[in-house]
């Protein structure tokens, strides 16, 4: 009898599963494993900050459950490890008497390590990791470059990817998984609270739309496209602030694998032909081209994408480590209220829009002056939708450091709040302090007489004095 462990990582789902559609083909058994390992979920990057917030706990655990079910419902079971991959992975190989570990790559530094690690223990025993890919839309294999010679401009990637490179198809979900034949322990899946949260990182999950695990993901793509037939207006809608339909909320999901970004593309493909066919049908696969984009720079140019000089290798431009000052951007009390609005967002629900955070970065960089690599950092930690790639790549971009052709790239802040939220609905939604204070005080607190709303007694004075809003 041949068997096989199929490592599950960022990708929590049976749908488009390669690494498990090819285990359940050349094995008599599969054994579904997952490990939580301490390094990620208990540890702090390098400036203090928790690894993997509470939002992200709570997302992952909820998708660990979901798997569990799905994997019971098709006959089989997930066993659940805490430890470290690299050490557990191998004696369980022993154990059961396995053939391959089967499993996706992973692309960045510390996901490396530990596929690195692990393959070096189990030569050791004589057995081997199969890789597979899932993440993106795009397999390295199929690009008409090699990946050391992708542009480092996202047009330039587009148009050499969209129109020539065919995007696979997904795979089946498999509809039945033999049982474990022998007696084994599966393990409890923690409660996300157990993770030493403190106290202040006690979360309200009523005011998050994002809930974990495939059965959600597939409910989610479901009722952006299908029940709502948002994907019609998402080319007009996606730079909205306020509220679940403006953009997909796939984020979360296509982070941690609980949906696939070939689904999402071919149930796109199947809105075009069967609903209609417009911009924003599009649009939405051009964002993903986003996401595939981030992931190649980051194949491309490995750990620069975490440096502050970023992919681009320039001298990072001079940025201070003023911790006072970084505080009040991470508290949303910097005195800006669109600046405020977004961070209290992202603090209450691990989410901020897009929009959203192309603001608060560049604030960040471009008029506190501060290290991006903290804000970076801090967003690591809270974003329930956390993406090595997408994050870094994302900051590395608005920093100036990273794949922006423009070198002065700057938000004007007040005109992004008068553009993006012209009546203040979302500035007073999570600022209720300022909900009497004058629509012209949202958008530029430095041009309000302070005689007509004296508001250093209820909101705090703006942190920083720019002159040219
Ligand atoms: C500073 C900064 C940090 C970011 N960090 C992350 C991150 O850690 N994880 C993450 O998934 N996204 C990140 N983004 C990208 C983007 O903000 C989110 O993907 C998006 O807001 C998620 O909401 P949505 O799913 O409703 O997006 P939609 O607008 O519905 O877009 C659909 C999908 O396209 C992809 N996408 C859209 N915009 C981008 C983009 N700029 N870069 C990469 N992929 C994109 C996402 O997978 C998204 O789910 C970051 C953007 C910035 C400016």
């Amino acid at each position: 009898m041949r068997r096989s462990i199929v490592w599950f990582r960022n990708d929590l789902r049976l749908h488009d599963n390669e690494a498990l559609t090819d285990a359940l083909g050349h094995n008599d058994e599969v054994i579904p494993l997952y490990i939580i390992d301490p390094r990620t979920y208990l540890g702090k990057t390098c400036y203090g900050f928790r690894k993997t917030g509470p939002y992200r706990l709570k997302f992952y655990m909820e998708s660990l459950h979901s798997l569990r079910q799905s994997l019971i419902a098709a006959g089989s079971n997930l066993v659940v490890r805490e430890g470290y991959p690299e050490e557990i992975i191998p004696q369980l190989a022993k154990e059961l008497g396995t053939s391959f570990i089967y499993c996706n790559r992973e692309r960045t530094h510390e996901e490396v390590l530990v596929q690195d690690n692990l393959e070096k223990a189990l030569w050791s025993i004589g057995q081997e990791i199969r890789y597979y890919r899932g993440k993106m839309l795009y397999h390295t294999a199929d690009l008409p470059f090699p990946v050391t010679h992708c542009p480092d401009n996202f047009t330039a990637f587009r148009k050499e990817v969209e129109k020539f490179v065919a995007i696979r198809k997904p795979f089946c979900t498999p509809e039945s998984i033999t049982a474990i034949s022998d007696e084994i322990d599966y393990g409890e899946i923690p409660d996300y609270t157990s993770f030493d949260l403190e106290k202040e990182e006690a979360i309200d999950s009523s005011s998050s739309f994002f809930h974990g695990g495939e059965a959600e993901a597939l409910r989610e793509l479901k009722y952006y496209l299908w029940d709502t037939q948002n994907l019609s207006q998402y080319k007009e809608t996606r730079n909205g602030l306020l509220g679940r339909d403006y953009s997909s909320k796939f984020s979360a999901h296509l982070s941690k694998g609980t949906l696939s970004p070939k689904r999402v593309y071919d149930e796109i493909k199947k809105y075009e032909s069967e609903v209609e066919q417009n911009k924003s049908t599009y649009w939405l696969i051009f964002e993903l081209l986003w996401r595939d984009f981030f992931r190649f720079m980051a194949k491309k140019h490995g750990n620069k994408i975490f440096l502050s000089s970023g992919t681009k290798d320039k001298e990072a431009p001079k940025l201070y480590q003023n911790k006072t000052l970084f505080d009040k951007w991470v508290q949303g009390r910097t005195g800006i209220p669109f600046i405020d609005a977004n961070m209290r967002e992202l603090n209450a629900t691990g989410f901020m829009s897009n929009r959203g955070r192309q603001n608060v970065a560049s604030f960040l960089v471009k008029d506190m002056k501060i290290d991006w690599l903290w804000g970076a950092e801090y967003f690591e930690s809270m974003l329930v939708d956390y993406d090595p790639c997408s994050n870094y790549g994302n900051w590395n971009y608005v920093a100036g450091v990273g794949s922006d052709p423009r070198e002065d790239r700057y938000f004007n802040i007040s005109l992004q709040a008068k553009k993006y939220d012209p009546e203040g609905k979302y500035m007073r939604h999570w600022l209720p302090e300022l909900k009497d204070a004058p629509l012209e005080f949202l958008f530029n607190p430095f041009k309000v007489d302070p005689g007509d709303y004296n508001h250093d007694q209820i909101y705090p004075n703006p942190c920083v004095d720019i002159k040219h809003w």
